[in-house]
């Protein structure tokens, strides 16, 4: 297995290659026929220039033989070819040599019949030999391929450092994520801090594995403090009854109705304990049995109210109530009253003394809501996802004081989504909380 970084190298130097490859065979493809077209032109004009010139100044009768031989030399000379002119015998009279000697191509020939300016007689012929090779467009067409072939170099070599800067561009934040992933794996949940990439999908990436990790330190976090919790909440009923036991069997303790009643206290709150933990988990509700029944809603909830008016009494706690009459909805009415007294309970313990809590049920043509709303304590906007947690509890005085275990809103989240229903909660410190509870119809 290959890195990323070695991998993308590879790729975009395979596509800067492919491109080059394509590109260079294209332009020498093109440059060639192009080329050997236009020597084919040029190199063929030459012997038809001498045999033109030749034609010319041979029937010119006020040019001699010797400035004849004298021009055509120099012409041959111009044009780097060799003339040679035979007799109508077919004797070599005459051979000009001015072809580059150190040519060694292959060397082409063209023939031409000569005849007296009255044309009754063929005066011989001459024959032009030439090269296609080393000609001044013959070394262009070299110097073209020289230069096509720096410009594959150089773009390779240039190709090679922006691949490689490109391939790092991409593969070091994913490298980081990689890291940070493999110390996520050993358990070590750090911030990754914000480090910005202008890739979406990788800052996407980025973002994404930080939000894993701070809500994995998180469950870490709860689930060590979990454990805690629950060996401390058995412990402390445990050891009561032991020590109860203990002094019953000594005979310090006399085993009246007071001793029988104190026994049955810490058992029941152990079975609430032992309830409430198995309530609060997901799995036990959707496998309990949904003991569905149309439902008065508007008729429960004044009951339990009812049920709450000597606590709200005792504590000066004001109650206001809009409830809609006669609110039927198909519900468990256990878990629908068990959801209400947790809702009311915590705002009680948010008021403790003197406060206000309003209830409301309204029905839409939608959905059922309830609303309960106190002015406690509140809730600190960074701690209001957390509360909802098996155990969790705000470490304030209150629940110093109060002791719940932390099960309530988790029990009854777990509740809302059993019936269908979604909770939310709004909360400002020092000002009051309101849970919703919307129950679609
Ligand atoms: P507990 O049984 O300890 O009250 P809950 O799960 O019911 O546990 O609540 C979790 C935490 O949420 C509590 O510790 C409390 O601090 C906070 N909380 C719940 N309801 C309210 C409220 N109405 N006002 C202020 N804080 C609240």
């Amino acid at each position: 297995m290959t890195s990323l970084k070695n991998k993308l190298i590879k790729n975009f130097i395979a596509g800067i290659l492919a491109c080059i490859l394509i590109f260079s065979i294209l332009i020498t493809l093109f440059v060639t026929i192009k080329y050997s077209d236009l020597l084919k032109v040029v190199d063929d004009k030459k012997p038809n220039l001498i045999s033109e010139w030749f034609i010319r100044l041979n029937n010119d009768e006020n040019i001699t033989t010797d400035m004849m031989w004298d021009y055509l030399e120099d012409l041959a000379y111009q044009q780097n070819v060799n003339i040679k002119y035979f007799d109508d015998r077919g004797n070599l009279v005459k051979y000009v040599r001015k072809m580059d000697d150190s040519y060694s191509g292959e060397i082409n020939r063209k023939y031409y019949n000569i005849f007296n300016p009255v044309k009754k007689t063929e005066a011989g012929r001459i024959v032009v030999e030439y090269s296609t090779d080393s000609t001044t467009v013959n070394r262009l067409h070299d110097d073209f391929t020289q230069a096509v072939s720096y410009s594959i170099i150089l773009s390779l070599i240039v190709g090679s450092v922006i691949a490689v800067i490109l391939s790092m561009n991409i593969s070091e934040p994913i490298i980081k994520i990689n890291d940070f992933t493999i110390k996520m794996k050993e358990g070590i949940y750090e911030n990754m801090g914000s480090d910005d990439s202008d890739i979406k999908e990788i800052q996407n990436l980025h973002d994404n594995i930080n939000f894993l990790s701070k809500s994995l330190a998180r469950q870490e976090e709860i689930r060590k403090k979990y454990a805690q919790d629950i060996s401390h909440e058995l412990r402390t009923p445990l050891t009561n009854l032991k020590l109860s036991i203990e002094a019953l069997g000594d005979g310090m303790m006399p085993l009246n109705e007071e001793t029988i009643q104190s026994l049955d206290l810490e058992i029941n709150r152990l079975q609430s304990l032992i309830e409430g933990l198995k309530n609060s988990f997901n799995e036990s509700v959707a496998n309990d049995k949904l003991n569905l029944e149309e439902v008065n809603i508007s008729d429960l909830l004044n009951g339990i109210l009812q049920g709450f008016y000597g606590n709200f009494l005792n504590r000066n706690i004001l109650i206001t109530k809009d409830i809609c009459d006669e609110v039927y909805m198909i519900t468990d009415r256990t878990k629908f009253l068990q959801i209400i007294q947790n809702l009311l309970t915590n705002a009680i313990k948010a008021i403790d003394r003197d406060g206000h809590i309003d209830v409301c049920l309204v029905e839409t043509s939608k959905n059922i809501i309830v609303k309960i709303t106190d002015n406690g304590i509140g809730i600190d906007e960074d701690l209001i996802p957390m509360i909802f947690e098996r155990f969790y509890r705000i470490d304030d005085s209150r629940n110093t004081k109060t002791n719940g275990v932390g099960l309530g809103l988790s029990i009854s989240k777990n509740f809302m989504e059993a019936l269908n229903g979604k909770i939310d909660v709004k909360s400002k410190k020092n000002v009051g909380t309101s849970f919703s509870l919307s129950f679609d119809k």
